[in-house]
This record gives C-alpha cells, structure tokens and sequence, in this order.
C-alpha cells in the first residue's frame, strides 16, 4: 500500500485540514438530540452520509437481540418548565441535554414538591447540566445546572415534555470497503450521545474520516465501519451479524479522540491479539506519554465484542478515557472541549495502525545459511539518505528473523526499531529475491 498511510512518526500533511473538516463536522452534529433510537440517530446518519456512503439499517422495536429486547423507538420535540409566571425556566431548545433521554411524555402543573424528585444537578459542578438518560425504566426527568436549580422557588410550575415512545426501529449505520481479502476490520463507535462532544461525537467523524480516507486506497482487508447506539446497538448488530462475525480479525471501538489528552488504549479480552500489539507498537514509536491499560468489562461497546461467546480481537482507541475527565457526561463536553489537531492527530494513529495492519506480513529468508552478500545485491552501504545504517540494522534484522515464524511485527518489536522501517527493508529483500512471503 503506498503513499498516504503516514508512517508512524511522520504528521500527515494533510492533517490541519483534516482537523477542520472533523471540526465543522460535529459543529454540524451537535445540536441534534440523539438517542438509541429515533429520528435524531437517523438524521446524524444522514448527514455522515456527506462524508462517507453509509448504509441505515432498521431494526424493528421487540426484535430478540440475545437477551435483550430491541426497545420502543423515541422522539421528542420539545421540552419546557414554566414558573408561576409562565416564563420558561429551562427549554430543551436550548440544550438538549435539559431532559432525561428517553423520557415518556408528560405535561402538567406540578408542585415543587413533586417536581424536585425529577430534577438533576451537579452541585459540585453548579454550572454544567448533567447528562441522564432513563431507556429501560419509564419515568421523566429535567436535568440543568445547579446553579439553575438554585434560582427556583416553592410555587407551581408548569411542565411539558413531548415526547413519543412507541414501536418503531433501532437505527444503525455501516459502511463496508471491500479488500482483497474477505478478512475484515471492525470499527466500531457508539453515536446515541445528544450534545456531547468526546464521548461519542468526536468517534463518530473521525470513523467516518477514517473510512473515506481508507476508501480511496487498495486495501489487503476488508473494512466494516458501524455506527451504533451504546450497548443495545452492538447486541443488536452482534446478534443480526453472528454468521459473519469469524471474518473479523481485528477491530477497535473508537471513543474520545477529540480532547486534548495523551492517548490511551484499552486492550482486546485476549490481551495480546495483533490489534492490541499493532497500536502499542503506534504509540510508542509515535508519543512520549501514552497509556495502555488491560480489558475491563467495563466502558463501552467493547464489553459486547469481548463478551466470552463473542471473543473478537477488539480493543478500545481513546485519548482521556470515559469517567477520567471531569466534563464527561456533562455540557461541558462542548464544542471548546474538542480540538481539530486532536481529532487530527487520532485520524493519524488511526491510519498508521491500519498500515501496519496492512503490511504485517510473515516472510521466509530464501538465503539462510550465513548472511547473503548484500554489497553485490546493493543492499549494503549502498543506501542513501538519512537512514541508511538504520535501514541496513533493519535489513539484518528481517534476514535474521525471517524463518517463516515471524511476522515483520514481531521483529520490529525484537529489534525495537519502527515497523516501517523493517517493512521498507523487507521490501528491499523481496525486489532482490532474497526473501518470499509465506503462505
Ligand atoms: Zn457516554
């Protein structure tokens, strides 16, 4: 695969526009109010549609996912409390956030007394809204800041919440790119979040990125891109998707790659599947500070794909993991939380972990007895450029290991060079013919 998959310590020269397309992007997403079901999921499917031909997919409301039941679908217009004085007090217009998703229609006068129990805040954060849904217990609820709360009295307020929830559809995206190979690659990020930004929003533009990016170039694997609600959509996709699923040899959910923070990535179950080996090796070559941390089953949609019956090879690509920042589910994950050079900058990891995934090859040295002559092959103090020796050091390195056991992976790592690197050395050996890929 050529030019544009960036080597793992070299920034795309493309990427401060890319950082402004993903940008305008969420802008654009952000005041839609999204949830597991419903006509905002659909619209923001929609419009990613403008980045990448995604496909939606319509899973009717009682469908048998495992054991979970594909829930009604709601939608909601709009959402108010009025004071005594029939001023609004809080309006969904204004945030979507102000109401608890999923909330079942109510609209009433209601004392404070009773309207208290349906309010949440953050008093240790009393300017910012929380983030609450309810999708499996009907009830209705006001979220808002506390600062808000502070300002409301013993009278009667008005309420209007309307909403609808009934039988309809599970809505999800895909978008498949076909290799050479029917192998394939999950990407997977959860886009049932309203307005929040990392958490979720920021997965969402920068899979679809990743997709058109990877669309244009001839690819050894398959590429499966969905865009799913939280939980219920992975079951759902997991349980409609189980007679394709061994085609899937590697695979990461994408989530808060939009804030500021160092990298961090959250193994597969098995701990040490090529995907989590690949995007260690990234980091490591590409950042300072990063962190790696082993499976947990908790966090997001990797919980489903690393269930014990499913088992799929697929870790979690974060920046500052969900919980670990104090504007997580709160309004002020905004649109000043998020970066264009961070989304940027996971766009490049990204595309370096597909390159090596590409060209992660096992290799057979065809000369093993002793080292080949390589002056009379131009392979030796031949090379120009800066990285000569380096390359020369990778050259050696791919000869040594080359036995038919191991991959150019595995010798970057034994020999702790960069794997592009060992792979431009092992595309030297091949043009001189001294080297063949294993079956
Ligand atoms: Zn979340």
């Amino acid at each position: 695969m050529a030019g544009p998959l960036p080597e793992n310590n070299l920034k795309n020269p493309d990427s401060d526009r890319y950082g402004q397309e993903l940008y305008q992007l969420m802008v654009a997403l952000y005041p839609i109010c999204r949830s597991i079901t419903g006509d905002g999921f659909r619209q923001t499917l929609r419009q990613l549609q403008a980045v990448v031909p995604l496909t939606l997919h319509e899973v009717p409301s009682g469908t048998q996912v495992f054991d979970w039941t594909v829930p009604q679908e709601w939608n909601i217009r709009e959402a108010w409390i009025k004071n005594a004085r029939g001023e609004k007090i809080i309006d969904f217009s204004i945030s979507n956030l102000h109401v608890v998703n999923y909330s079942v229609p109510v609209h009433r006068k209601i004392r404070w007394a009773e309207l208290k129990e349906h309010l949440f805040t953050l008093p240790d954060k009393p300017d910012w809204i929380p983030y609450r849904t309810s999708y499996y217990k009907a009830t209705w609820g006001f979220c808002l800041s506390h600062h808000q709360q502070q300002q409301l009295r013993d009278e009667e307020y008005e309420i209007c919440i309307d909403s609808t929830l009934g039988p309809g559809h599970l809505t999800y995206g895909e978008f498949k790119i076909q290799g050479t190979a029917d192998e394939e690659v999950l990407i997977s990020c959860h886009s049932c979040h309203p307005s929040l930004c990392n958490d979720n929003l920021s997965g969402m533009v920068v899979a679809a990125k990743l997709a058109q990016q990877l669309s244009d170039l001839p690819l050894r694997y398959s590429y499966r891109f969905v865009w799913i609600p939280g939980t219920i959509g992975a079951i759902t996709w997991l349980a409609l998707n189980e007679p394709g699923l061994s085609r899937i040899k590697h695979g990461l959910v994408l989530s808060c790659v939009g804030d500021s923070g160092r990298f961090n990535y959250k193994r597969s179950r098995r701990g040490n599947a090529e995907i989590d080996r690949v995007v260690e090796h990234v980091l490591r070559h590409a950042e300072t500070d990063f962190g790696i941390s082993d499976f947990s089953p908790y966090g997001y949609d990797e919980r489903q794909y690393c269930s014990p019956g499913i088992d799929l090879p697929v870790g979690c690509f974060m920046r500052t993991p969900n919980g670990k920042y104090p504007q997580y589910h709160t309004s002020a994950d905004d649109l000043s939380f998020v970066k264009p050079e961070a989304l940027a900058g996971s766009l490049d990891r990204l595309l370096s972990i597909v390159r090596i995934l590409e060209k992660n090859r096992v290799y057979l040295n065809l000369n093993p007895k002793c080292e080949p002559q390589l002056g009379r092959r131009g392979l030796y103090r031949l090379m120009g450029g800066t990285n000569g020796s380096e390359l020369e050091e990778a050259i050696l390195w791919v000869l040594n290991q080359s036995d038919g056991a191991n991959s150019l992976l595995d010798i970057a790592e034994r020999s702790r060079l960069g794997f592009g690197i060992v792979c431009g050395a092992a595309e030297a050996l091949l043009q001189s013919g001294l080297l063949r890929e294993t079956a």
